[in-house]
């Protein structure tokens, strides 16, 4: 019985198949991280942007084509080209339409999903995502990690709540799906946090989220907190018990892409049970399981 809505199962039906997604580093820069609009980037943004595990090559026509020449698996015949990391609309529209376009080079893609941050969203971008909709499916992942303000500051995210709702209420308005990213255990956030985040979210018209563990790796300030012991993560039953709150409070409609982070296993400072993404998925299983909860049961 599936208590919460697994990404794989909503490909699967929307898709027919089984459909996986293409990590590519589509050469983008952040906003946070150039000086536009902050510098040094999110406190937890490792010097990859959170793109480790992406096989970099500069041309995204060649990461595509080197992801089929590697993937000998019959298991899937439809894909979605996911540009990941960084910031995914931080460029022109020129630009955009170029390296978007270079990723749709194979008949297997059905999917175009593209991560950015909200305050890096506008019409003209909206429309132009908008227009691959006519052949692919098209999703934009916003980030937003915490509605509390102050957490926002703390982070460095340089941008506001309000960044967020103006993306998602023009991202609905073309009809392009809006998967949110959330991070549980930020620095000196309570469950109080999370439950306000989760109210927050609530609030807007959403159709995915990814749940992600707070992770400390190298060369972040987070690591310098860290060491200086001024940011203890949570433990892993911290965390399970954080993430089925945002599970059984969260829209019961929306698709659940995430539950944990994806720490990149050579960069990893703490915690450690990070590394172990059956531990998460089997431990929120489990205590699904033995509690009878579902997704949404208090939304
Ligand atoms: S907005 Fe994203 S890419 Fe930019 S610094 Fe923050 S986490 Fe990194």
């Amino acid at each position: 019985m599936e208590r919460y809505n697994h990404l794989n199962n909503y490909l699967k039906n929307k898709f027919g198949e089984r459909t996986l997604k293409i990590c590519i580093d589509g050469g983008f820069s952040c906003p946070n991280r150039d000086g536009s609009k902050g510098i040094g980037g999110c406190i937890f943004c490792s010097e990859k942007g959170s793109g480790e595990h992406i096989n970099y090559a500069n041309n995204i026509s060649i990461q595509v084509k080197n992801y089929f020449a590697s993937y000998k698996s019959k298991r899937a015949n439809k894909f979605i080209a996911y540009f990941q990391n960084f910031t995914n609309t931080y460029d022109t529209i020129e630009n955009l339409k170029l390296k978007y376009d270079s990723a749709l080079i194979d008949d297997r893609i059905v999917g175009l999903s593209i991560a950015t941050r909200p305050d890096c969203i506008n019409e003209d971008i909206v429309k132009l995502i908008h227009s691959y909709s006519k052949k692919y499916y098209v999703c934009v992942e916003l980030g937003l990690q915490s509605s509390n303000e102050n957490t926002g500051i703390f982070i460095n995210r340089c941008y506001s709540n309000k960044d967020f709702s103006n993306a998602v209420f023009l991202l609905n308005k073309y009809n392009i799906d809006v998967v949110t990213h959330i991070i549980v255990g930020l620095p000196n956030e309570t469950l109080e946090d999370i439950k306000n985040t989760v109210n927050f979210i609530n609030l807007h018209n959403i159709q995915g989220i990814k749940i992600h563990s707070c992770y400390i790796v190298k060369n972040t300030k987070l690591e310098k907190l860290y060491q200086e012991s001024k940011y203890t993560p949570l433990t892993l039953d911290e965390y399970l018990n954080s993430c089925l709150y945002v599970l059984t409070h969260i829209n019961p409609n929306i698709v659940i892409h995430r539950i944990s982070g994806d720490a990149p296993k050579d960069l990893l400072i703490a915690p450690s049970w990070n590394l172990h993404k059956k531990w998460i998925i089997n431990g929120i299983d489990k205590l699904m399981k033995e509690k009878n909860l579902f997704q949404g049961m208090y939304y």
